[in-house]
């Protein structure tokens, strides 16, 4: 029987036969491809996803260090990464289990705990809680394992000191502890290094080397280690969490793309320095900013945030992950009125089709039995182009435009003026597109406050005015359509959108 969460372990001999891709620093896994492509930043191309076991794989996420409100740069990030798990598991079939790392020990931590007077245990905890409530409104799945700093201290602690012993690290003086670079050949390989190092000094030896520990200083938390007293550095913490998890090697490490210099390229030295393998992660996901229409980047110090819960008072959640649906997940993303109000209008287009779709297929016109091949093929040719695309690098956006164009057809099937009456491609075709938006995570939901009672009002009125509306068509009678117009205004400013052809009026709520 497998263990629910199995502790991946590769032998040394099994890790070594590694073998470099193309001319590139990247070693291609031994094992079982699952068929699709993935960009990692160490090959500086897409590679193919190679599995170790064949239906399981590994992915820790970096989360938030919990020392203010989560913004909607968060919000981005984590909902992109939850589309790719979602696409890793119900698409191509991976069993994924899922980790996340809370940094709840931290210089930004312990600064608003001298600000506040609070415990730093309090910041963190307040701030943690919050971030899961804004993750769970995002409908982003949460992590199956959750490690916290402040729960791994001796996880750390013997990870520092193997790395102590091995002599790929040294203590200074004042009791700190860094990583020394030159003992790791490979350093840079996820990212040039950049001059962001501090110059080397009496502590430092080189001037890439980085904190694993720090020593102690008046007033911080500090925890009493075998050589000397203080706090984990940043950058040890998540290598020291995973490798507890996950043992020697992980298939998918993300977060966003300003982590991949220096946090990531740091983890990746020390956690190979640690396990003494050549390397750890074999996937690194890197998520694209979002940054605010006319700001070059959106940061607590720029005061130029939107917290999740503003965004939600704006947006829906739903509108929010289109607009990451038909965003490259690598490139940087605009928020501004204009890439949300076409995110919107993609969103109704599928709740319309999904709700003429029902309105047409329950009609009492009689089927001729003709399953109308070529909406069927269009269905058939958009599964594989979409299964396609989520292959290449999970190209959602491509797999929308798919969609859209999709409906597209089926639509001018079902609103043509003839009496041919399809009901079984367009029941497929909607089925299609509700499985596939909501294996994306949305949840194609009116909001909560539109009751059973409102519905069926709306659903009458809605139905009253389009008899009224044909009628007045027919007999080209101006004050008639006059009113409905205003009808259909009306209902517009009280967020209930009525979409009109021939054959059917519809309508969804809308934000
Ligand atoms: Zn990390």
């Amino acid at each position: 029987m497998r263990k629910l969460f199995p502790v991946v372990s590769r032998k040394l001999s099994h890790v070594c036969s590694l073998k470099p891709y193309k001319e590139t620093k990247w070693l291609m896994p031994n094992g079982n491809p699952i068929g699709a492509y993935i960009y990692n930043c160490v090959a500086n191309e897409k590679v193919p996803i190679i599995l170790n076991d064949p239906h399981i794989a590994t992915w820790y996420s970096c989360g938030p260090t919990v020392y203010d409100s989560a913004h909607i740069g968060h919000a981005s990030c984590y909902v992109k990464l939850d589309i790719i798990q979602r696409i890793l598991k119900s698409f191509l079939n991976v069993k994924l289990v899922t980790a996340m790392g809370i940094t709840d020990i931290d210089d930004k931590i312990i600064k608003k705990s001298i600000e506040t007077k609070t415990p730093f245990q309090n910041v963190a905890k307040q701030y943690e809680h919050e971030f899961w409530l804004d993750m769970s409104s995002l409908n982003i799945e949460k992590p199956m394992i959750i490690t916290r700093v402040s729960d791994h201290i001796t996880t750390i602690e013997s990870f520092v000191k193997k790395l102590i012993d091995n002599e790929k690290a040294y203590v200074t003086l004042d009791g700190s502890v860094y990583f020394d670079t030159t003992k790791y050949p490979s350093y840079g390989k996820l990212q040039k290094a950049q001059s962001e190092g501090e110059a080397a000094n009496e502590e430092k030896r080189n001037k890439m080397d980085f904190a694993l520990w720090k020593a102690h200083k008046p007033g911080e938390p500090t925890w009493e280690m075998s050589w000397g007293q203080g706090r984990p550095g940043w950058h040890v913490e998540c290598s020291a969490m995973i490798s507890k998890v996950f043992g020697s090697q992980l298939d998918f490490h993300a977060g966003g793309i300003d982590l991949q210099f220096p946090h990531h390229e740091n983890e990746e030295a020390q956690s190979c320095a640690f396990h003494n393998i050549r390397q750890w992660a074999n996937y690194w996901v890197h998520v694209g900013h979002l940054h605010v229409k006319g700001d070059t980047k959106m940061s607590k110090s720029l005061k130029n945030t939107i917290s999740i819960p503003e965004l939600l008072k704006q947006h829906s959640s739903d509108v929010f992950r289109m607009a990451c649906l038909t965003s490259n997940y690598r490139n940087p993303m605009e928020y501004s009125p204009a890439v949300m109000k076409t995110a919107e209008e993609f969103l109704n287009k599928f709740k319309f089709f999904l709700k003429d779709a029902f309105i047409y297929v329950n009609n009492n016109a009689t089927s001729s039995g003709d399953y109308k091949d070529k909406i069927l093929n269009d269905l058939q040719k958009t599964e594989e182009a979409n299964l396609e695309a989520l292959r290449n690098d999970f190209n959602t956006a491509i797999c929308i435009n798919n969609l859209l164009t999709l409906i597209g057809n089926a639509n001018k099937v079902m609103k043509s003026e003839t009496n041919d009456y399809y009901p079984v491609p367009i029941v497929l075709i909607a089925d299609y597109v509700t499985s596939m938006l909501t294996t994306f995570g949305l949840k194609l939901q009116d909001s909560e406050q539109d009751s059973i009672l409102s519905n069926s009002l709306i659903d009458t009125l809605v139905e009253f005015r389009h008899t009224v509306r044909l009628n007045a068509l027919s007999r080209k009678d101006k004050e008639v359509l006059q009113a409905c117009d205003i009808v259909r205004d009306k209902m517009k400013s009280m967020k209930v959108q009525i979409n009109d052809s021939k054959k059917i009026s519809s309508w969804v709520s809308i934000k």
